[in-house]
């Protein structure tokens, strides 16, 4: 349920559509969306100076993930999950591709992006893609794509729901080609690529677990993973 503060940040929205989408705030002339105190304050999390991090960990034992990176660290009822909302639900598919610029642009400094050949975006399943209109996750990895200089591939993943194609196939194949839903349409264009996987924000993990799996299955050399927001713990 939205909380107060919520519903004043939509309704000054509305009157002020200038107004900044974590912070409610007015926007300066040159701005777009989030303001640069915003910008500035954001919890950034620096996992990426931190290879053993506490969404590193969330994947010990499941899967094998090179680097889990997030952007930002996500709290109830703060401006990350303002912003986050305007995102997945209020139609500002723009903000992802400016936490992917703004992120991209702050791990140029250590080369850190040079550990990644390809962007994977974590897919909606085409019935919720038609609803919402776009993939915010693949907003956010087009936003990295575009300040490193590497391939974004939109449709690496494929997020499925109707299996009978896969009834002739042995139980193996299926296993391979299908996990939790998602499959890899075109395996020959992860092959030995060390592929970033994105998505909006993390809770559990399961959704980038099976991911991960079913990119490493398919011939992927290493799979990481980054969001723009992550829990504390
Ligand atoms: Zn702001």
């Amino acid at each position: 349920m939205a909380t107060f503060k919520e519903y004043l940040l939509a309704f000054a929205y509305i009157l002020f559509p200038d107004n900044c989408l974590a912070c409610g705030g007015a926007i300066e002339h040159g701005e777009k969306h989030i303001c640069s105190v915003c910008r500035m304050n954001f919890p950034r999390t620096n996992f990426h100076l931190d290879k053993k991090n506490v969404l590193a960990q969330k994947f010990w034992g499941r899967t094998k993930i090179e680097y889990s990176i997030a952007y930002l660290f996500f709290k109830k009822q703060g401006e990350v999950q303002s912003m986050l909302h305007y995102l997945k639900y209020k139609n500002s598919p723009e903000v992802g591709t400016i936490m992917g610029n703004w992120y991209g642009q702050e791990l140029l400094d250590n080369n850190f992006y040079k550990n990644f050949d390809v962007i994977i975006p974590v897919p909606l399943h085409p019935k919720k893609l038609k609803k919402r209109g776009y993939n915010q996750s693949a907003y956010f990895g087009n936003g990295l794509a575009e300040v490193w200089k590497i391939p974004h591939l939109e449709n690496g993943l494929e997020k499925v729901t109707n299996t009978k194609s896969q009834t002739k196939k042995s139980r193996e194949e299926r296993y391979n080609n299908m996990m939790a839903g998602f499959i890899v349409p075109n395996p020959s264009k992860i092959q030995d690529k060390n592929i970033l996987i994105v998505d909006d924000v993390i809770t559990t993990g399961a959704t980038l677990e099976a991911c991960a799996n079913l990119l490493l299955k398919n011939g992927a050399k290493t799979v990481s993973i980054a969001t723009i927001a992550a829990t504390q713990h």
